[in-house]
């Protein structure tokens, strides 16, 4: 059995690492020792390395199994650029190209080979699996197999049958949805046997979140994007057609923006794809159909303009932002009548398509813990960690927009809740929310006329306080269930048993306002940048670039964020210092070290920095 020492060289070869992450050297051991496993990290923990050391170390064959063509390539790509033979097989290749790999499987030459679960199972990928004795497997994304994640995929039911159908197989799915009823799920349905559970820390330190109110879509997002000039963001709308509004708006602000979703054809889809892996976009606004097939690292904003409909939804896309583990920043610009939209799409699509009932009622109730999470005022680090069953260590994450005092709450909340749901009590409950807010603030309107509303007690009630923050108040009120709404085309506002409690001062109400501007810089940002040139980074981005072109491979195959910083940092002057760069393997080292070493010794001659070893 190969001890540590052999894993770690084989990490240090390829891919420049020194140390293992948490979680990789137990699942590591057991890709070696072929036990069955199943691995829960967050997006950005290193899954991948989990099952590409192993065939490395021991010489076999693995087989990878992984939902997204375009993902697949990239990981082929990317293991290449480090020295390491592997190969995929989909049915988005030439013929020729596919002839081509099977006989290199024939051959041997691949340490991994990936695969579409449809594939799979196919005659002819089993007639080689039993011809080369191949029996080792990786799932990937193995909450596709489940329809209580939040990607269940159809295809993946398949692999309930490859322990069946590939005598001796051992499993080891990997996935970063960490439910528990998902994680049952994924060991029944593929059955695995007496596998090794092992489950990461959730929480993700580099990435800030924040919540904010919806008020104005587009400005607000814009002034967030301003924030991470010049670096790529990804922001999730709801709808198609909000995606292409929003993208051709932040366009013409001048930003290199564009649009992405699952109704544009193919081709066009892969364009935008490919000019974001190769930054010639910074932001793409998407659906949540944007995702799985990128795997841009640098991602420094990830913004949700509307609210996903779970939080395994919200994690994995959040999860998108700053998976090389430096800084980035997560916010979600939240309106509940969102949750109201998503509910009418759920129960129409559930009509439309003939849903299992329990599959919209899981829905339903993912729907309402993401509600729950957005409209909270716990530290959003604990509220996600423990949403996962996790602990969270501290009291202040530093993080957040709780923790770093960005909100204030309400001095006389109760009074203010008790003064709106006595208008909604005086108005007759047949009014949706503009209409109270209007005359809470005492708006002279045609509708406040006809109904008399300026001769209400409650007209003008609360003239002193802006029209934004009055709705945001409403909406939280709503948030906490303290008053209802109507569901259908035009929903009104209705008292409930909780109202009624608050009207006779039986129960308290918390409410909270914008305090101040987000925090430019938190104390990760600080620590990740300390020491580095910008300037330098900035060329060594810039050759990053060039050397991709050149290639015809997107830049984060040649190096991440996280080395050409730590480069910035170090200025290495030899081929010694570049290699003990983390992230620099021999084949890099090899490849593109006298390319950066000279960039760098240029720069630093020109700007009077001194070098490092
Ligand atoms: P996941 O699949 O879990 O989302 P990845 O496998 O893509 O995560 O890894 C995320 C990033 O972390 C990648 O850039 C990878 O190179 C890096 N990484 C993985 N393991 C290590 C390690 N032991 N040391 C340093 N970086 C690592
Ligand atoms: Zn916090």
């Amino acid at each position: 059995m190969p001890d540590s020492d052999a894993i770690l060289d084989t990490v240090r070869r390829y891919w420049g690492f020194d140390t293992l992450r948490p979680m990789q050297a137990e699942a590591i051991t057991a890709g070696l020792a072929r036990r069955d496993a199943l691995v829960v990290l967050p997006t950005g923990g290193g899954k991948s390395l989990c099952y590409q050391v192993p065939p490395a170390v021991t010489g076999r064959t693995d087989v990878v199994v992984s939902p997204l063509i375009a993902l697949m390539k990239d990981q082929v790509d990317g293991l290449r650029a480090c020295g390491y033979p592997a190969a995929a097989l989909n049915s988005g290749m030439e013929l020729d190209d596919l002839r081509q790999v099977e006989r290199g499987m024939t051959e041997d030459q691949y340490r991994l080979v990936f695969v579409a679960p449809e594939r799979l199972l196919t005659p002819r990928f089993l007639d080689w699996l039993a011809r080369s004795g191949v029996r080792d497997f990786a799932i990937d994304e193995a909450h596709c197999i489940s329809h209580w994640g939040h990607d269940f995929r159809p295809e993946y039911r398949q692999l309930a049958e490859l322990k069946a159908r590939v005598p001796g197989a051992s499993l080891r799915a990997y996935t970063a949805t960490a439910t528990e009823r998902v994680r049952a799920d994924i060991a029944a349905q593929l059955q695995l046997d007496d596998p090794l559970v092992l489950v990461g820390v959730f929480d993700r330190p580099n990435l800030t979140y924040r919540v904010v109110r919806r008020v104005d879509t587009s400005q607000q997002v814009l002034e967030i994007l301003r924030r991470h000039a010049d670096q790529a963001g990804i922001v999730y709308c709801l709808s198609r057609r909000e995606t292409e509004d929003l993208a051709d708006w932040l366009a013409a602000q001048g930003l290199k923006a564009a649009h992405y979703h699952a109704g544009m054809d193919a081709g066009a889809r892969r364009k935008t794809q490919e000019a974001f892996a190769e930054e010639r976009l910074d932001i793409v606004v998407a659906t949540v159909a944007f995702g799985m097939g990128i795997d841009r690292s640098d991602v420094r904003c990830v913004i949700h303009a509307g609210l996903p409909k779970s939080v395994e939804h919200y994690q994995q896309e959040s999860g998108r932002a700053g998976r090389d583990g430096l800084e980035a920043e997560c916010v979600l610009l939240y309106s509940p009548a969102d949750v109201m939209r998503l509910e009418h799409l759920m129960e129409r699509s559930a009509a439309e398509s003939g849903a299992l009932e329990g599959v919209t009622a899981a829905a339903r109730e993912l729907l309402r813990h993401m509600q729950r999470l957005a409209g909270g005022l716990a530290c959003r680090h604990r509220s996600l960690s423990e949403y996962f069953g996790q602990d969270y260590p501290r009291d202040n994450c530093g993080a957040c927009d709780v923790c770093l005092d960005e909100v204030e709450g309400i001095a006389d909340a109760t009074v203010t809740a008790q003064k709106i749901l006595s208008c909604v009590a005086r108005a007759g409950e047949g009014f949706g929310i503009m209409h109270i807010v209007d005359i809470l603030v005492g708006a002279e309107t045609e509708r406040i006329r006809q109904w008399n509303h300026d001769r209400l007690s409650t007209y003008k009630l609360l003239g002193d306080t802006p029209r934004k923050v009055v709705t945001t108040m409403v909406h939280q009120l709503l948030d906490q269930r303290l008053i209802d709404r109507t569901p259908g085309e035009r929903p009104v506002l209705k008292l409930n048993q909780a109202s009624w409690a608050v009207l006779r001062g039986q129960r308290a109400v918390q409410l909270v306002q914008p305090k101040r501007a987000p925090v430019a810089k938190t104390r990760f940002d600080q620590d990740s940048w300390d020491g580095v040139d910008k300037g330098l980074f900035e060329q060594l981005r810039q050759l990053r670039r060039e050397l991709a072109d050149a290639r015809g491979v997107p830049p984060y195959i040649i190096f991440g964020d996280a080395t050409l910083r730590e480069l910035a940092r170090v200025r290495p002057a030899s081929s010694a210092g570049f290699a003990a760069i983390r992230g620099v393997g021999q084949k890099k080292l090899d490849d593109l070290g006298p390319a950066f070493l000279a960039q760098i010794r240029s720069y630093c001659d020109a700007h009077g920095l001194s070098l490092g070893q």
